[in-house]
């Protein structure tokens, strides 16, 4: 079976979506700062009726699976609605998708104790609370292997001290998921394991806020951990297994962010098509410019292949129902997304000329934002490398120097095969 439809009633809700976000949703993006912050007067006033006019659509945070306590709509549908939410800032919050905590949702329904799902799962999923997840360290995120935050058991619990970087929403969370060694001396991939913690827990520091350029508020916490005493029950996972823990978040969160890169690049492409159909120079329409022909065409392409490379990466991710089996192809689109949106973005900054490196404009906030989805979840070179290994795993050396398709053997099994049948 071979199909690009989507099936009509999904089709209904998706065109909803798009109307709420665009009409009802996005305004917010320039009247409110962070949308974390939900005990923020303004929040309450403007954000909860639109979730709750979401909830009652009955398409507020669709992430789960069945088996989870979810919906269980699975990648496909849930990457066309991110395609959606991603239009605005406020659209994954309006609709109870927001990272991290959809993937510390899916860690929890994965590894809470029946306690940990009632205290946190619950009001995190009702976004009545926020959450942090927190693995990168000061020095160095992209090598997990040099993490040296440590968790020592001490009868019944554990004692955390380190220091963690770049933890988005730390500020406003009421939990924290850290990652932290718990057995130094082990293999590389089982040092290390996953708890949650309260946030209210004495010893933890948040030294320093940093934001992102371009954000309107400093959100992403530099927290030092000294002494931070937690149960042993609020380790996640086995000990030793936090590799394992991390990975029931990342696949999701991954192929959510492209569809929502997607729709920022999306943006950026059709107010870039508004300009040039728009602004005349040396007596024509920039629109009849080649070399402006030439940057639609490519955006356009650019678009359409990436969005084809993500849908069928979340098919795939429903057939095989397994991460792991579209490791590759998880990779291959997280190693695309940053210089898909860059380029369209910049294109539109600058056929928009002054106006488009003003602060009247998003082009250079989203042009930075390219450089945050080519670092958060691990910089593209990283995943790049990945998609290389996987696909060679299928490669085997030829069979001596020469290659095997090398054209004299090629024509000896040509021949081989039809040799009887031809003249000489
Ligand atoms: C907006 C934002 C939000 C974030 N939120 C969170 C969060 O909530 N929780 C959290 O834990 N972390 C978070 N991060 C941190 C993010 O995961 C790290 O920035 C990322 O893993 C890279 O680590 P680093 O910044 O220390 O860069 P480094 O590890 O110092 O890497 C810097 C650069 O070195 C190069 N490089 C690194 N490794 C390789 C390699 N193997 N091969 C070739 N080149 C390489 C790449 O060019 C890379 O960009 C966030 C980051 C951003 C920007």
């Amino acid at each position: 079976m071979w199909s690009f439809a989507t099936d009509p009633d999904f089709q209904t809700e998706l065109d909803w979506i798009e109307a709420f976000v665009r009409d009802k949703v996005a305004p917010l993006d320039h009247l409110l700062g962070s949308q974390w912050d939900i005990h923020a007067p303004n929040f309450k006033k403007l954000v909860r009726p639109l979730q709750a006019e979401v909830q009652q659509r009955g398409l507020w945070a669709c992430h789960l699976g069945p088996e989870l306590g979810g919906k269980g709509y699975g990648q496909l549908k849930l990457a066309l609605m991110n395609e959606q939410f991603g239009r605005s800032r406020f659209g994954p919050i309006v609709f109870g998708a927001q990272a991290p905590d959809t993937g510390n949702s899916e860690i929890l329904a994965h590894y809470g104790t029946p306690e940990q799902k009632k205290r946190w799962l619950e009001p995190l999923l009702a976004n009545e609370i926020v959450s942090c997840f927190t693995i990168t360290e000061p020095q160095g995120g992209a090598d997990p292997l040099i993490f040296t935050t440590s968790a020592v058991r001490e009868g019944d619990e554990w004692v955390i001290n380190g220091e963690k970087w770049f933890a988005s929403n730390a500020r406003f969370a009421a939990f924290y998921i850290i990652m932290a060694v718990t057995d130094p001396d082990a293999s590389a991939y089982r040092r290390m394991s996953m708890f949650i913690v309260p946030a209210d827990t004495p010893g933890i520091e948040i030294v320093r806020n940093h934001g992102l350029y371009g954000e309107p508020e400093d959100v992403h916490g530099h927290v030092r951990w000294s002494n931070v005493r937690v149960p042993h029950e609020n380790m996640l996972g086995e000990r030793g297994d936090a590799f394992v823990v991390a990975q029931v978040r990342l696949g999701g969160g991954r192929m959510h962010h492209a569809m929502r890169t997607l729709a920022q690049a999306t943006r950026a492409f059709e107010m870039m098509c508004e300009r040039v159909v728009s602004r005349f120079t040396k007596g024509e329409q920039l629109a009849k410019k080649q070399m402006v022909q030439e940057k639609i065409a490519d955006s356009w392409v650019e678009l359409r292949q990436f969005r084809l490379l993500v849908l069928e990466t979340a098919w795939l991710a429903d057939q095989n129902k397994d991460w792991k089996a579209v490791r590759k192809n998880v990779a291959a689109v997280k190693a695309v997304m940053p210089k898909l949106l860059h380029d369209i973005a910049a294109r539109a900054l600058h056929l928009h000329g002054s106006l488009g490196i003003s602060h009247e404009m998003p082009f250079a906030e989203w042009v930075i934002n390219s450089y945050h989805v080519g670092l958060a979840d691990g910089p593209t070179e990283v995943h790049k490398v990945t998609v290389a290994r996987e696909v060679l795993k299928d490669y085997a050396p030829a069979n001596d120097m020469f290659p095997d398709a090398i054209g004299y053997r090629e024509r000896e099994r040509a021949l081989a095969l039809y040799g009887h049948l031809i003249e000489a």
